[in-house]
Order: C-alpha cells, then sequence, then structure tokens
C-alpha cells in the first residue's frame, strides 16, 4: 500500500471558482490527491456520485492535457459543453463529429491548447501513433471501464486493446472509472489495463434521494395517472417512463400527449435522427417526459431528472439500478416508481428461455423479482445485491413507509446459518430449507447432513416459509450467494456477528403471496404553496429562457440542487449570487442578471440599481478572465469592458492593471497627454482605443492618491 498523499490546496479552489462547490464529494479528494502525485487509480462510484471532476479538477492542475477515453458520444459533447461554459477548454474527438471538426479539435490538442481531450476507444486505437504522440499527455482516463471485461454486464471488445494506451504515455497516472462492477470485473480491469499500485476505491451505491416505490398489478390507466400525477407537481422538469416494448412506449406517449403533457418517444426501432431529436429535446427540458426503452439514457448526462417510472419489469438489477440512478443526480429528492406484473415475469421467462442461454440471466431475473416482491426494506436489498450492507432500514422506500408484520428473526436467522456452517457451506437454498426441514431425502442423508445439530431445527416452518426467509436472509446480506462457487451459501461477516449472538435481525412476516393485498399508488400532493419551493418553479422557468436564448441546454445554465439553494439564499446583489452552491464566475456574471431580476421581483425589491454591472466585471478581474472573454461573456465590447476597469480603478477596487496596459502604452498615453496638454486626446484617439486611453488615466489618478 502506497500512502495517501495530500491534496494540494488549489483543487479546492479550482472547485469553488470553477464549479462553484464548496465541498468535495466522498471520495473525490483522496482520488484527485492520487492522481495528482502520480499514482493510478481505480473508481467505481455510482452514477451520479462526481466521477467526472475526480479527472477534470487533476486536468485543470497538471501541465499539458488529460486523455479521457468513452464510449458515449453524447457523454462526450455535453461533457465537453459544461466545461467550455465553466471557461475550460475542451474538446471532443470522435465518429459524429465531421472530419473538419475533428480536424481543429486535433489541432488544438497539438497545440496545447485544450486541457481535456474527448475521445472514443475506436478513434484512440487508430489515432495511438500519429498525432496523439504529438500531444502532452499528462493523465488518461477510462470511462465506462466495466466495458473492459466480459465479466461485466456492458462488455465491448475493442475495450481489451486500451492496453495500449499506457505503454504510449508510461509516465501519465492512469484512471479507470465505472458505475458498475463486481468484485472479478474490478480486478480484470485493473490487470488489463495494467494499473501499477492503484487506488482503489468503492464509493456507496447508496442513493438516498431516490425514493423507491413497487406498485403490483396495476392497470394502464393508473400507470398513466401516475405520470400525471408526477408531471403536474413538476411542470418544468423532465421525467422518464421506461416499457419494456418498442409498442408500450409509443402507446405511452400517445396517452400522455392525449393528456396534453409534453411527451416524446425514443425506441431503437427509429431512425437516427429522430432518436437524436428526441434525447436533444429531452436534454433541452423542451419535453417533460420521454417514454422508451432501454434504448434510451446511456449517456445522458441531465442532473434533473426528477422521476423514473418503469411501467415494466427490467430484466436484471443492474439495469433497473442503473435506469433509476438517472434521476437525481443533483443529489435532490427523486421518485422512482416500479409497476410489477406477473405477466412481465412470464413474458422475461420466455425472452430468456428463447434465447438459449438461460444461465446468467435467468438468476438475475430472479434477483430482480426477488426485490419487486421484497417483504424488507428495498434499498437493503439492492444494496446487498452490490455487495454493500446496510444495517438499517430507510426509510424512503414504500416497504418503509407501509411495513408488513415484522418479528425477531435472529433465532430463525440462527439456525441457518449455523446449519450452513456445519456442511462446509456447500448446500444451495432448497438443499438448506431440506436440511432444517429434516427432509428424508437420500441425498441428505448421503452427504451426511441429516447427522449435523440444526437438522430438523425448523420443521415447524413450510418450505415456501423457508424459502422466503432464506431469501430476505440473502436481501439483508447476512447469507451470500457464492457465484463462484456453484451458488452455495456463505455466512456474511455481518451474518456472523448475528449468530454470536451480537446483532440482532428483523424480518418480514411471511404471508401467502395471492393475500397479499395489491398497494396503490398514494396520490401526489399537488402544486405546493411553500414560498421557497414556488420561487423554485419561477427559477426553472428564467432558465428555460436563459437555456433557449443562449442556444444550450437548461443544465448547463444552473443545475437543480443550484436553483434550489438559490431560492433559499435569495441573493439580491450579484456579490450575493456568487455564494449560491454552483455558481462560478463565469455564470454569475453570465446569466446572474436574469436570474437577480426574478428574485428581486419575488421579493418586492424592484430592478437591480443601474451601475452594478462594473462590479459584475470585478467578479471576472478577480477570477483572471482575459479581457476579450470578458466582452463575450458578458456580450459588451473590450471597450466597454476597459471602461469598467477605469471605473474600478477610480473607486480604488482594483489594483493589479498589469493585464489590460503594457506599462510601455501606459507611459506613452499619459506622457502625451501631459505634453499636449491642448491635442494630445485626439493625436492618441487615432492609435488607441478610447478604452484604454480613459484607463491610463485612471491609472495615473491611482498613482497619485497613492503617492506613486
Ligand atoms: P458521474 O460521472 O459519477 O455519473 P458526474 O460527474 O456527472 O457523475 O456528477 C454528477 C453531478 O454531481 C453533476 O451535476 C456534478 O456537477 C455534481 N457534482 C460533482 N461533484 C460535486 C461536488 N463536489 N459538489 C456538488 N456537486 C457535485
Ligand atoms: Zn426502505
Amino acid at each position: 500500500m502506497t500512502p495517501s498523499a495530500p491534496l494540494p490546496a488549489a483543487a479546492a479552489e479550482l472547485l469553488r471558482k470553477f464549479y462553484g462547490y464548496r465541498e468535495f464529494r466522498p471520495g473525490q479528494a483522496e482520488i484527485i490527491a492520487a492522481v495528482t502525485s502520480g499514482r493510478d487509480a481505480l473508481v467505481l462510484m455510482p452514477t451520479g456520485g462526481g466521477k467526472s471532476i475526480c479527472y477534470q479538477l487533476p486536468a485543470m492542475m497538471m501541465d499539458g492535457a488529460a486523455l479521457v477515453i468513452s464510449p458515449l458520444i453524447s457523454l462526450m459533447e455535453d461533457q465537453t459543453a459544461a466545461l467550455v461554459a465553466n471557461g475550460v477548454p475542451a474538446a471532443a474527438i470522435h465518429s459524429a463529429h465531421d472530419e473538419s471538426l475533428n480536424r481543429s479539435a486535433i489541432e488544438a490538442a497539438i497545440a496545447g491548447r485544450v486541457k481535456l481531450i474527448y475521445i472514443s476507444p475506436e478513434r484512440l486505437l487508430s489515432d495511438l501513433d500519429g498525432w496523439l504522440r504529438r500531444c502532452r499527455i499528462n493523465l488518461i482516463a477510462v470511462d465506462e471501464a466495466h466495458c473492459i471485461s466480459q465479466w461485466g454486464h456492458d462488455f465491448r471488445p475493442v475495450y481489451t486493446q486500451l492496453g495500449a494506451v499506457r505503454e504510449a504515455f508510461p509516465a501519465a497516472p492512469l484512471m479507470a472509472l465505472t458505475a458498475t462492477a463486481d468484485r472479478v470485473t474490478r480486478d480484470d480491469i485493473a490487470a488489463q489495463l495494467g494499473l501499477r499500485d492503484p487506488l482503489r476505491w468503492t464509493g456507496s451505491f447508496d442513493r438516498p434521494n431516490l425514493s423507491l416505490r413497487v406498485v403490483h398489478s396495476a392497470p394502464k390507466k393508473q400507470k398513466i395517472d401516475t405520470v400525471v400525477n408526477l408531471v403536474r407537481r413538476h411542470p418544468n422538469d423532465s421525467g422518464i417512463v421506461y416499457t419494456l416494448s418498442r409498442k408500450g412506449a409509443e402507446e405511452a406517449h400517445e396517452a400522455l400527449s392525449r393528456l396534453g403533457l409534453r411527451s416524446t418517444v425514443y425506441h431503437a426501432g427509429l431512425s437516427a435522427d429522430e432518436r437524436a431529436r428526441a434525447q436533444r429535446r429531452f436534454s433541452d427540458g423542451d419535453v417533460q417526459v420521454v417514454c422508451a426503452t432501454v434504448a434510451f439514457g446511456m449517456g445522458i448526462d441531465k442532473s434533473n431528472i426528477r422521476w423514473v417510472v418503469h411501467f415494466n419489469l427490467p430484466g436484471n438489477i443492474e439495469s433497473y439500478y442503473q435506469e433509476i440512478g438517472r434521476a437525481g443526480r443533483d443529489g435532490l429528492p427523486a421518485t422512482t416508481i416500479l409497476f410489477h406484473s406477473v405477466q412481465d415475469i412470464i413474458l422475461r421467462r420466455n425472452f430468456i428461455e428463447e434465447s438459449g442461454r438461460p444461465g446468467i440471466a435467468a438468476e438475475k431475473l430472479d434477483w430482480m423479482q426477488r426485490y419487486a416482491e421484497a417483504g424488507i426494506c428495498r434499498r437493503r436489498v439492492l444494496l446487498s445485491y452490490f455487495g454493500q450492507v446496510m444495517e438499517h432500514d430507510c426509510g424512503n422506500c414504500d416497504v418503509c413507509s407501509n411495513p408488513p408484520e415484522r418479528f425477531d428473526g435472529t433465532i430463525l436467522f440462527q439456525k441457518a446459518a449455523s446449519a450452513i456452517i456445519r456442511t462446509d457451506s456447500q448446500v444451495g437454498i432448497y438443499m438448506l430449507t431440506d436440511i432444517l426441514r429434516g427432509s428424508a431425502k437420500t441425498d441428505i442423508h448421503r452427504r451426511g447432513f441429516d447427522r449435523i445439530k440444526t437438522f430438523g431445527a425448523g420443521r415447524d416452518l413450510g418450505q415456501a416459509q423457508w424459502n422466503a426467509y432464506i431469501a430476505q436472509m440473502i436481501q439483508l446480506g447476512l447469507i451470500e450467494i457464492a457465484l463462484d462457487d456453484a451458488g452455495h451459501l456463505r455466512v456474511t461477516p455481518y451474518g456472523l456477528r448475528v449468530l454470536h449472538g451480537r446483532l440482532a435481525v428483523t424480518l418480514a412476516r411471511w404471508q401467502e403471496p395471492q393475500r397479499r393485498k395489491a398497494t396503490r399508488a398514494k396520490t401526489v400532493p399537488e402544486i405546493s404553496t411553500d414560498p421557497t419551493e414556488q420561487l423554485v418553479e419561477q427559477l426553472k422557468a428564467v432558465r428555460r429562457q436563459v437555456a433557449a436564448k443562449a442556444g444550450v441546454a437548461a443544465y448547463l445554465v444552473f443545475s437543480d440542487a443550484s436553483l434550489v439553494d438559490m431560492a433559499r439564499r435569495r441573493p439580491s446583489t450579484p456579490e450575493q449570487f456568487l455564494e449560491v452552491n454552483g455558481v462560478g464566475e463565469r455564470k454569475a456574471v453570465k446569466y446572474g442578471r436574469q436570474f437577480l431580476a426574478a428574485i428581486r421581483k419575488f421579493e418586492g425589491l424592484g430592478a437591480l440599481p443601474q451601475g452594478t454591472t462594473y462590479k459584475e466585471t470585478l467578479i471576472l478581474h478577480n477570477a483572471r478572465v482575459p479581457l476579450g472573454d470578458m466582452a463575450s461573456i458578458k456580450g459588451v465590447t473590450t471597450d466597454t469592458i476597459l471602461g469598467h476597469i477605469a471605473r474600478l480603478t477610480d473607486e480604488d477596487m482594483i489594483t493589479d492593471f498589469s493585464a489590460y496596459i503594457s506599462r510601455h502604452d501606459f507611459e506613452t498615453i499619459t506622457h502625451t497627454l501631459a505634453d499636449r496638454p491642448a491635442d494630445g486626446y485626439t493625436v492618441l484617439a487615432d492609435q488607441y482605443p478610447q478604452g484604454i486611453i480613459r484607463l491610463a488615466r485612471s491609472i495615473a489618478e491611482y498613482h497619485k492618491r497613492h503617492g506613486r
């Protein structure tokens, strides 16, 4: 183990300046410290965990550029757009660009004019021995790194050649990042990329802000009503309806449109153009709902998706988790609802059988079904699937808010656990049930399991009951299924603590399946009367206008989290605006005014006082933004900006002018004005812009005031 490196002080400053964030998320500081000190890293963080900053910040801190390898074109596009919006030069190179765009990106990269180069794996491999050799690459990030492993759920053969990038740039630290990978996949990634003693960071998969709800056997109308309610509650946001089939997506889209919702549809049966358009409209916040099959969502970087509804049961927990994970990436509350029906299970089973290779797929569907039918906290079930134990109920799922009858299951578990241990962990669920029930099956006799102490210790319960309780024990993380050992059961370290009486467990009382009553969707409350929430809705409307005018996606203006913070703080001046979480200097100046106007109106304050605009220039000056950029951010001429700088000089608000005027020009101007009081100004006006002359005079006054 290499000791952990300290985090350079510049990192926190950049986080604040460029992203407007006050604190790192868990793991970010450690990872940034490691890679800036030259160490490799293997980062496992759920979607929305904040992986991008882990390579973007180091890229800004280092000389040269970072190479980011990603298979998701829309993600590359979104990220480069977001970086450029925040003032960080970045470019993307991939097959969806026409070659002239790629050309200019490559030229910029060779000239060292970009800090981040996003590239697709195909393009990387073909260009590795070409222009890339002429770039100063000081960091390499492989995004969606699970694609490298055939153990992962999204294997892409081209990824297996990515090891070549390490050989091409042996000195650059290499990072692999992914949102889904079990232990086997993780080790495979590290080996294939040739990671050297990487920092291994595994973030928590818990997304407490996502509420989880499963609704059983709902008719179509109830599904549509649920969506209508969600849209009514979040009129300025978007959500996703996932359906199993293309036809299902079309039908949902038609039903919702007929009810007056702004909806679109997305599935693999549409042309590439139609799909791109749907995706754009969704990203831009143009539609309230997209009705889609699983084809939709890869690379969606929209942080303000407020809800995801599954009209049908997904085929496995990975997909389900990834799909619901697209909601609430900004950390604010988001709703997820899964409609579950027996028909879906049958349909899925048929699919799997027809596919001809049941094995893993069938097992994964079992897990998905167990999740949907669980009588215990759903989040605990989800997390235990990813090998993470949560020792308390979440309070934010339908089971927690409407719990079935509970009982102390400690003794029941102890019987099961001791039976597992006494068989040397060599049995699966069914055999374990047989042992506990004292079955007379010959297998049990032959293997001598009828002689262990717990044989028949659970005779009082039926087979279905034991199966259900063992499933709960697995879901709680007390027992695990060893996939690398023929599916045999093992007691986990958490389970051992219960077995030894150090902890108790609560189980949900088993019910006959048909007696479980259908949970009806709670009616979602109507539009809020809370003033902060109302202001948030108004700010969202402002954001849509601003984004449309600037021709960028709404989330690139400000995230929902920023709008909520804005509504809480209610800043009324540009300086206060800068305090809002997620507001960096450039965005404060570029978009601040419209938002301030809305807030001031809400507060009954009237328009912003005249003459505050030069103070925004001070913000940019303090951020060391070059003059030309200042002008384009504010949408005024450089002369106007120089006028602001002069005024700030007059008011002693800035003391360093070297970025705007050279010593030589300053002296020429002041001398000419002193020597030729009558016509000096006219002479200079031919050679210098107004603003420069004005600034030179202000600086001269400044020197006089301060006795220089
Ligand atoms: P991932 O790539 O892991 O899916 P992202 O990097 O896209 O996640 O981050 C998800 C969201 O969280 C983005 O909106 C991002 O700006 C935000 N975010 C990242 N780091 C922080 C932080 N330290 N504080 C607040 N928000 C953050
Ligand atoms: Zn729960």
